[in-house]
């Protein structure tokens, strides 16, 4: 049932998959997330080093099995590998650039209401108790191998993990001189180089209404990581109500958006991630309104009105899906 639910990626990668001599590509299940695997150009060991690397990643960076869990459950500890640091670091970054809207320090309340595993709807005491103490301040690190998890702060990286192994696998293809690419975890897509063909890669943004394969419209790029956040990608649903798994860090509770889902186009991995996760949190004005004041990305927004939302740096470079009512409207700097 959850794999299922998240095969159901949000982005389909509308790649042309020539039968060229050197194309081959590998699906497996990590991170929680099915991940799908095209080289064009590199040989076994590239997609060895690329598989291995994100069962590596995973081991450290998982919040219920990994290093993540064992730090969380021992208020910090030593030994953490680059991974941690590296993704620790940035997180910090992004959770001052976003106002906290993103937040790495969130664990102990999204192990509280447990989407898509337990599924408990908390009482308000227990998410301010949460809350409490999901602070910044509580997390110390050394930036090479220790931790330092103060009353009893969680980390969780559930909303960069995926973005971050993007930006891992890219600098094996440019250290392994590979041609082409498309990686997709979990629907968290990045573009490698150029397609045997020679044409852009065409990767299709899904309509958040719509079945799986039900898309709004295809960017045609490369070198991107485009990533997405929504809340249909993990819910639950009690007595008649749906909580999502994207949370507003303010109350304690799924956010609500007035966005069926974000899109972000970056040449980074963890900032695509991390700002997808954010920017869904801030809604449509608030998402605008900060890219208008930052620089490195672009967006698509699918409003719960119908209005998509393109940034104007994707210029002219996407197909829309005609079969699909939504409007469409461009927002400039
Ligand atoms: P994404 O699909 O990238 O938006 O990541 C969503 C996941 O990040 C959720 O399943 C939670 O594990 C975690 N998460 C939820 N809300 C937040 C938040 N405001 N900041 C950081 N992580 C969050
Ligand atoms: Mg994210």
């Amino acid at each position: 049932m959850k794999k299922t639910a998240l095969l159901i990626a949000l982005v389909l990668t509308l790649t042309l998959l020539c039968s060229c001599a050197h194309e081959s590509t590998t699906t497996l299940y990590v991170m929680d997330t099915f991940a799908e695997i095209t080289l064009y150009g590199g040989d076994n060991d590239v997609m060895e080093k690329i598989e291995n690397t994100l069962f590596d990643m995973e081991r450290e960076l998982s919040a219920t099995n990994g290093k993540v869990f064992e730090l969380n459950e021992n208020g910090g500890g030593s030994g953490t590998s680059s991974y941690i640091e590296s993704l620790l670091f940035q997180s910090e970054m992004y959770y001052e650039k976003t106002g906290g809207a993103f937040s790495p320090y969130l664990g102990a309340l999204i192990e509280l209401w447990g989407v898509g595993s337990k599924n408990y709807v908390p009482t308000e005491d227990e998410m301010s108790a949460a809350l409490s103490v999901s602070k910044a301040e509580n997390v110390e690190s050394n930036g090479k191998n220790f931790v330092e998890l103060k009353d009893g702060v969680r980390l969780n990286f559930g909303a960069v993990a995926k973005g971050y192994a993007t930006d891992v696998i890219k600098e094996i293809l440019v250290e392994e001189e590979v041609k082409g690419a498309v990686i997709s975890i979990g629907g968290n897509v990045y573009v490698h180089g150029a397609k045997p063909s020679g044409e852009l890669y065409r990767v299709a943004i899904r309509d958040p209404k719509g079945s799986e394969n039900d898309w709004i419209l295809a960017l045609e790029l490369s070198d991107k990581f485009i990533i997405s956040s929504g809340d249909y990608e993990r819910y639950f649903e009690k007595d008649g109500v749906r909580y999502h798994h994207i949370f507003s860090p303010e109350t304690g509770k799924p956010c609500e958006s007035d966005l069926l889902a974000i899109c972000v186009i970056a040449d980074d991995g963890v900032m695509a991630d991390a700002y997808s996760t954010a920017l869904y949190v801030m809604g449509r004005q608030g998402a605008i309104d900060f890219w208008r004041r930052n620089e490195g990305f672009e967006l698509v927004l699918v409003g719960r009105d119908g209005t998509v939302t393109l940034t104007e740096g994707i210029g002219d470079n996407f197909i829309i899906n005609e079969q699909k009512d939504y409007n469409y409207e461009v927002a400039k700097r």
